[in-house]
Order: C-alpha cells, then sequence, then structure tokens
C-alpha cells in the first residue's frame, strides 16, 4: 500500500546514524521486523530506498527509519529532511518476522543491521511476551552502538532479555567481548543454541558468516532467519 506522511521527528543515535520518525499512516498495520520503501524527492529526481521500520507495532504513534548516513545521494537527502517534510511510503514488506511465536529466540546483529531486531525485542518487551531473547550485537566502536541506552533500558524491564555486545576496534577501558561474533561466542552465550530460531541481519558478508557457523553447530536451517542490508 502506497501513504504520504510527514516528518514528525529525527534522532540522533550515534554519530552518523539517525531516527526519523513519521506520522503514521492511518490503515499502515505491519509485523515487527518488516521493511518499507521510502522515496524522497531530490533536485527533481526521485530517490527510492528500502528500509526497516524500526519502530514496534505497539509503538503507535509514528513508523520509525534509522539510517546510517554514508554521504552518499539517499543518505544526503534523508540527512537535509526538517520537520514537516512531506515523504511517500510503501509499506509493508518482508517476512523477516517476529510475531511472538516462538519460546526461545537468538539475534545475531552487525552494526545497523540491529533496526529489525531493535524492533521485535521491543515489540516482546511492550507486549510482555514470555519469548526468551538472547542478542549478540556487533560493532566496530563502542560508540556506535546503536540504540545502546534503551537496549539496557529494555534489558531491565523484560527479564527475559539479554544482551551481550562485542567490538572490534575497542578502547581500551572496554571490558566486552573483543572482535567479531565466533562459534566459542555463541556457544558461550547461547548454550541451547539448537533450541532457538535464530534472527540474523547486518552486512552481507557478516550475515553469510553467521550462517554458517550456525550450520557447522548443527542448528537446522528452518530455525534461521536471515536479512542483509546491501552496500554496507
Ligand atoms: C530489506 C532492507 C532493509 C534495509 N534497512 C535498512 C535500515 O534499517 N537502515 C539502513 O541504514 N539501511 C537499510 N537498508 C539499506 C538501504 O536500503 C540502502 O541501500 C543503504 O542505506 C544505502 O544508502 P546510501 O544512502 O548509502 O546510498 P544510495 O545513495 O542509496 O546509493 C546506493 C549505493 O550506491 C553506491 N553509491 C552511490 N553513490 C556513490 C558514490 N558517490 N560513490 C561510491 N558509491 C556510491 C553505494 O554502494 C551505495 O550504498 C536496508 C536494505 C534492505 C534491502
Amino acid at each position: 500500500m502506497h501513504f504520504e506522511t510527514d516528518v514528525k521527528q529525527i534522532i540522533e543515535r550515534a554519530p552518523d546514524v539517525r531516527s526519523f520518525r513519521f506520522n503514521r499512516p492511518e490503515g499502515l498495520d505491519c509485523f515487527a521486523g518488516q521493511y518499507m520503501i521510502v522515496t524522497l524527492k531530490s533536485e527533481r529526481k526521485e530517490l527510492r530506498e528500502p528500509f526497516t521500520i524500526s519502530s514496534s507495532p505497539t509503538e503507535r504513534n509514528y513508523l520509525e527509519m534509522t539510517k546510517k548516513l554514508t554521504g552518499h545521494p539517499f543518505s544526503n537527502a534523508l540527512a537535509s529532511l526538517k520537520e514537516g517534510d512531506k515523504v511517500s511510503i510503501e509499506a509493508p514488506f518482508g517476512d523477516f518476522t517476529f510475531k511472538g511465536e516462538y519460546d526461545k529466540i537468538a539475534m545475531l546483529a552487525g552494526g545497523i543491521g540491529i533496526t529489525p531486531l531493535r524492533c521485535m525485542i521491543r515489540y516482546a518487551t511492550d507486549e510482555k511476551l514470555d519469548t526468551k531473547i538472547t542478542l549478540i550485537y556487533s560493532n566496530r566502536f563502542e560508540d556506535e552502538i546503536v540504540f545502546k541506552n534503551e537496549l539496557e533500558e529494555m534489558q531491565k524491564q523484560n527479564r527475559n532479555l539479554r544482551v551481550v555486545y562485542t567490538v572490534t576496534r575497542p578502547g581500551e577501558k572496554w571490558n566486552g567481548y573483543r572482535g567479531h561474533i565466533d562459534k566459542e561466542m555463541i556457544q558461550k552465550e547461547i548454550p541451547d543454541h539448537v533450541e532457538r530460531v535464530f534472527y540474523i541481519c547486518g552486512p552481507p558478508k557478516m550475515v553469510e558468516a553467521m550462517v554458517a557457523i550456525l550450520k557447522e553447530m548443527n542448528v537446522p536451517d528452518k530455525q534461521i532467519k536471515q536479512e542483509y542490508f546491501p552496500g554496507y
């Protein structure tokens, strides 16, 4: 379905990462994890890109997307938006979804790939679902961890949620995991991995590597769900 809406709020999340909240068009319903196609007008050209809806279906007043700004044309057009500017949206799309149907899930995120997972975690927390969730979230730098404060806050609200970070280029004070998500990390943090449904999202190479590791660890194919963002 096609909708016209406007920018309600812009939120700085991390260096070069911003959330754009649009007034939620009436009649737009979606599941946690789905995406929308956003069209912007820039110098008489139309620019169109797919983005995860990073807000949860429980957040009824707005529809949010969260973008890593890269300096490329779409990023620049987005970065120049102001509150009240018009935006066209087509939605919802995609089957990388969580509807509360699993008792135990695990999430592996790389960088901006956190967006659909944040949406699912917010959904599970707001709906007070019993689903056990472990998220392992990898970033290059500590200050690039998107939604960190909110993830911490949701861990306090939702006793079924556990969040583990790893950083590939940590500062001296970092006392969490170092390096990419690997087999040992998954074995240690998710000992019951064979029983869990995995949601993986990040750059294509990261997703590919995670799927290979899970297969090696005997996680059945039907328990592996993946989404990747080309271009990162
Ligand atoms: C289902 C789905 C969900 C997604 N969700 C998200 C999300 O939640 N958040 C997010 O940030 N992204 C998401 N993406 C990726 C997003 O759609 C864009 O592809 C991405 O953000 C690139 O936008 P951009 O502004 O960098 O580049 P664009 O201007 O759109 O250009 C596209 C690509 O062309 C190349 N390019 C363009 N101009 C140049 C140039 N001058 N020099 C070199 N290369 C160039 C780059 O590779 C660039 O990535 C998602 C993608 C998919 C398929």
